[in-house]
């Protein structure tokens, strides 16, 4: 830890920041979550709720996806709105990671250079043990001094996840950055702390913009070769 480096400590999202999610599991997940909902009784069929996930997704990223699409097709006379949601929502994030998956090209040596200079954190949100699989498969367990997972299943937030880290390594906030592809998610709860931010413009959630100070990044950047020049690491 330097006061010749901008920061003490990086703090990366995974989906869509490290790892191409929209292009590698965003359409499998999708295809499950469009299947479950449909046999707990989504009332339309695998290609329109498909398309439909695609356009609110685009369109309206901050909604809930899954309510959304019962919102838009309605569900079988049997069946029970919040449970089909509900099916989507798990389906989507509770699920067998395909083997081949892989970071953004460049990104295990910049992770390994930047932590000669900076304390690396990882904090990534999902289905813990989906989000876990993702960890081994990719082999990043050992890039980063810690990883914490936030369970979104149990209502937990990166927000909560920041602030322990904060709470642990103390220090000014403005010596933390956090990088991730989401405004609310990754942007907002750190600028809330006093971080520096990032923003990753990449995936479902590009085209979002942000709607308060909050979630206005000190940084933006497409990809991660932009990462060391932007935000001058
Ligand atoms: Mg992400």
């Amino acid at each position: 830890m330097s006061l010749q480096t901008p920061f003490d400590h990086l703090v990366f999202d995974l989906d869509d920041t490290l790892l191409d999610t929209y292009g590698q599991l965003i359409p499998p997940a999708s295809r499950e979550a469009c299947t479950a909902m449909i046999e707990t009784g989504l009332a339309t069929t695998l290609d329109q709720c498909l398309a439909a996930r695609e356009e609110i997704a685009r369109t309206s990223a901050r909604s809930n996806l899954y309510r959304a699409l019962v919102d838009r097709f309605g569900v079988r006379r049997d069946a029970n709105g919040d449970s089909v949601a509900e099916a989507g929502h798990r389906a989507f994030h509770d699920r067998a990671v395909e083997r081949d998956i892989s970071l953004f090209a460049g990104t295990r040596d910049l992770l390994r250079d930047l932590r000669t200079k900076y304390r690396l954190s990882l904090v990534t949100a999902g289905a813990p043990g989906t989000q876990q699989e993702k960890i081994d498969i990719l082999k990043i367990n050992d890039s980063f001094d810690e990883i914490l997972i936030v369970n979104i299943l149990r209502g937990e937030t990166k927000g909560q996840a920041f602030k322990r880290i904060q709470d642990t390594h103390g220090g000014v906030p403005e010596r933390y950055l956090s990088i991730g592809n989401r405004l609310e998610t990754d942007i907002a709860p750190a600028k809330r702390l006093g971080w520096k931010t990032c923003w990753v413009t990449y995936g479902e959630y590009a085209y979002t913009s942000p709607t308060d100070e909050f979630e206005l990044p000190d940084f933006e950047i497409a990809d991660m070769e932009e990462l060391i020049p932007t935000c001058r690491l």
